[in-house]
């Protein structure tokens, strides 16, 4: 069993040489393919959902985000949709032929979020819930594990472990920022430990740019250094109307940054060797799956 002397296992290198890639209702995620997953912090309402789903479908996107079980600092924030957000998501991801990406917030929600989702998400501030990355071992669906915004990269790698020895062995790292004494930035991304995991870990890397950064004008530059450091994909959060949004409309990009994301990853890809998974590439050179 120790095949490496680190204090996590399966999730390494020596373990397993190879990329793990990930199959997502034919789109892949890891090894040489950088994926894209947007969408709006949380699912508001069937107008806003179909308007950027609408959007991000005729971009060539095949992932959308949004959280329907929203972890809120303050218990008077707009708490998500819950169950009719989950509805909503499957509804509007079907029609636009979108993968769904959200949130799962507690062990009691696993089966429900599983039913609607194709890929699950941990926030941050439950990178370290054992319970409920215990129980997301049990499942058949991929895990999106953010890091916990207090964490070494060890407790994220153990944290992505915990999955792995529990049963499911499809699980994506997603850098979204630390906690620093850095105010000027929401968080800090930590783009050094996203490049040191790629050489840990076979497990595919994603960065957050929207949470790291709190500043929908870094959001761009971000997911061009993320690619420059390897980052096998980035979920950036856009939003019909940002100056609405009932959540981080400050970090959420605008239509029109996003057509210039979608650029700038198309030229960043093709630099660093990877393969964009976009369906209408504005370059003939970059490859579809
Ligand atoms: C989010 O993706 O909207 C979110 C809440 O992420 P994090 O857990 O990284 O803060
Ligand atoms: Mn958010």
């Amino acid at each position: 069993m120790n095949k490496s002397r680190k204090p996590y296992q399966l999730v390494s290198k020596e373990w397993q040489a190879d990329d793990t890639i990930l199959e997502v209702n034919g789109s892949h995620i890891g090894g040489s393919n950088f994926t894209l997953i947007a969408g709006p912090c949380a699912v508001e309402n069937r107008e806003q959902l179909g308007a950027i789903a609408n959007y991000l479908s005729k971009k060539g996107v095949h992932f959308l985000r949004g959280g329907a079980f929203k972890p809120r600092t303050s218990p008077y924030s707009f708490q998500g949709l819950k169950e009719e957000g989950l509805k909503l998501l499957r509804e509007v991801g079907d029609r636009n032929k979108l993968n769904i990406v959200t949130e799962v917030m507690g062990t009691e929600t696993i089966d429900l979020v599983a039913e609607y989702a194709d890929v699950l998400q941990v926030g941050t501030r439950n990178m370290q819930n054992y319970p409920l990355l215990k129980g997301l071992g049990k499942i058949d669906k991929p895990i999106l594990l953010k890091r916990g915004m207090s964490c070494t990269v060890e407790e994220w790698l153990l944290a992505a472990e915990y999955i792995m020895v529990g049963g499911n062995p499809r699980v994506i790292l997603c850098e979204r920022g630390i906690r620093t004494f850095n105010k000027a930035t929401r968080n800090t991304m930590d783009l050094g430990s996203m490049a040191l995991v790629k050489t840990l870990t076979h497990l595919p890397v994603f960065a957050d740019p929207s949470q790291g950064t709190g500043i929908r004008e870094l959001v761009l530059p971000m997911t061009k250094a993320a690619i420059a450091a390897g980052a096998d994909g980035a979920i950036v959060e856009v939003h019909n109307q940002p100056e609405e949004a009932l959540s981080d409309g400050d970090q959420s990009l605008y239509f029109d940054q996003f057509d210039r994301l979608i650029s700038a990853c198309e030229s960043y890809c093709q630099l660093e060797g990877k393969q964009f998974q976009i369906s209408n590439p504005t370059s003939k050179t970059i490859q579809q799956n």
